[in-house]
């Protein structure tokens, strides 16, 4: 059992979803329903456009402002990219990086992750890495070699003691934005897979600290079942997260 207790996370992923006028609704609809951080931490990530705004009016809430994204140089000549150091400074905590979407249509190989993981703690950002599935290996049963190999390459060189910033998300790809969630079990037994592995890199303690999401097609209706899993600690919510009623129903589980 847990050395310490894990404070579950439900983090959001607007992606490139919402448009401009519904990104301040959306904060002022639900920064006062959450519950307290101690009890589960919420986090909005949204697009770097978003989040100077919604920090503005996440004032005074508990809400998480978080990023979906950076680059992992710090500042310099990277047209369109957005710095990490940039992030920090105006006050975000919490980044995603490497999320299945990133590797699939944008090459981000375990490499670049990695420097993105470097790039986040650099500047004092918790980086959220999303590990992914694809059908034909877990069909082949590759699929636990393949996470496995993104888990160790997300840790490579990095402390334990940075690595207790970290969270580990595992997304299988074929149950991102299809409707299809992984049943409790599965996720369970990718989110345990993860844990395993980071004890194996670092220690049972380490292990039992670090939180693991579970992220692919999580509603209202099934969040429950993967919360009661003892390895899974949060959600990550991509479709169920762009209306905030919706939003608040999952979180209030
Ligand atoms: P989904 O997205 O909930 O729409 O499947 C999850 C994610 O991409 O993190």
């Amino acid at each position: 059992m847990s050395a310490q207790k894990r404070v579950p996370f439900i983090g959001a992923n607007w992606k490139m979803y919402l448009m401009p006028d519904q990104v301040i609704p959306y904060i002022e609809t639900i920064k006062n329903q959450i519950p307290k951080p101690s009890e589960t931490q919420v986090m909005i990530a949204a697009s770097p456009l978003y989040l100077w705004p919604l920090l503005k009016h996440a004032v005074g809430s508990d809400v998480i402002i978080g990023a979906e994204n950076c680059d992992y140089h710090d500042t310099g000549a990277y047209t369109g990219e957005v710095s990490p150091k940039a992030l920090a400074e105006i006050g975000i905590q919490y980044s995603i990086a490497g999320h299945s979407e990133r590797r699939h249509y944008f090459d981000e190989d375990p490499t670049i992750v990695n420097k993105k993981v470097h790039a986040l703690l650099r500047n004092q950002i918790n980086p959220i890495v999303c590990c992914d599935e694809t059908l034909v290996r877990t069909e082949t049963n590759d699929g636990v070699h393949w996470v496995v190999s993104q888990v160790i390459a997300a840790f490579k060189n990095v402390s334990s003691t940075d690595a207790l910033k970290m969270m580990i998300a595992y997304e299988p790809r074929w149950a991102i934005g299809t409707g299809i969630t992984a049943s409790a079990d599965e996720a369970e037994e990718g989110c345990a897979l993860i844990r395993q592995t980071i004890s194996r890199i670092y220690s049972p303690e380490v292990a039992e600290t670090v939180r693991v999401l579970y992220g692919g097609s999580v509603t209202p209706k099934n969040v429950k079942a993967l919360m009661a899993k003892p390895d899974i600690d949060g959600v990550l919510v991509g479709s169920a997260s762009l209306d905030p009623d919706e939003f608040l129903n999952l979180i209030h589980y």
